[in-house]
């Protein structure tokens, strides 16, 4: 028998002391519900970490398979091992790569972006075209830690000041684009919800 709950508590503990940016329980709540009422079966993921959230995903129903991408080779390894430890090894499927260089044919429920957060608008149009009609892409951390409500001269490191106006662009670039309807949930990190326009699967 696989102890389940003992081997996510791991998970979640190697995250904290690694500084691994897993998701927050409040956006994995929401993802893992969006996979059971949507009877989603293909989830694409970019940004695996140790595999924290694609395990949890699949854990949420028996009928999903997940694709998920990382370039960190440590972060891979360790996805690795705890994906065979929880024994999901047929379901989900790792690719160790910068997500900007794969090139995938199939087709996906769902795609959850959730990597490099300056690089969110190459991975919307890049992988887009692997959305079915009814799919929807979900994006995380809208809120990147609460930063994107704070005033910018508040934030003291250049860096982050950088990355929060990436993640503005982002939300601008969602709002704007004419082929998406995208809802942005004030939901653990902050979700941005993007659906192709004249779907019928409104949730
Ligand atoms: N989804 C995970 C957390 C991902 S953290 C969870 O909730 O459990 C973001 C991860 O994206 C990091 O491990 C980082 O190495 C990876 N990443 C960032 N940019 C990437 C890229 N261009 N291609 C592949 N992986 C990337
Ligand atoms: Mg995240």
């Amino acid at each position: 028998m696989v102890n389940y709950f003992g081997i996510i508590k791991q998970i979640k503990e190697y995250a904290d002391q690694n500084n691994v940016p897993i998701m927050v329980e409040e956006g994995i709540s929401y993802l893992t519900n969006y996979i059971i009422k949507n009877d989603v079966r293909e989830v694409l993921e970019i940004g695996t970490a140790i595999g924290y959230s694609a395990i949890l995903m699949a854990l949420a129903s028996p009928n999903v398979s997940i694709t998920s991408i990382e370039r960190d080779e440590k972060r891979y390894l360790e996805a690795l091992k705890n994906i065979k430890k929880l024994e999901l090894e047929d379901r989900i499927q790792l690719i160790y790569k910068d997500a900007l260089d794969v090139q995938l044919e199939d087709k996906f429920d769902l795609i959850f972006i959730d990597a490099a957060k300056a690089q969110n608008i190459k991975f919307f149009e890049k992988f887009e075209k692997n959305l079915l009609p009814n799919g929807t892409i979900i994006t995380d951390n809208m809120n990147f830690h609460g930063l994107v409500h704070q005033k910018e001269e508040e934030i003291k490191s250049k860096n982050l000041r950088a990355l929060v106006r990436k993640v503005k662009e982002y939300i601008e670039f969602l709002h704007k684009n004419e082929k998406y309807t995208t809802e942005i949930l004030d939901i653990g990190d902050g979700l941005a919800i993007s659906r192709p326009k004249n779907q019928n699967n409104i949730v």
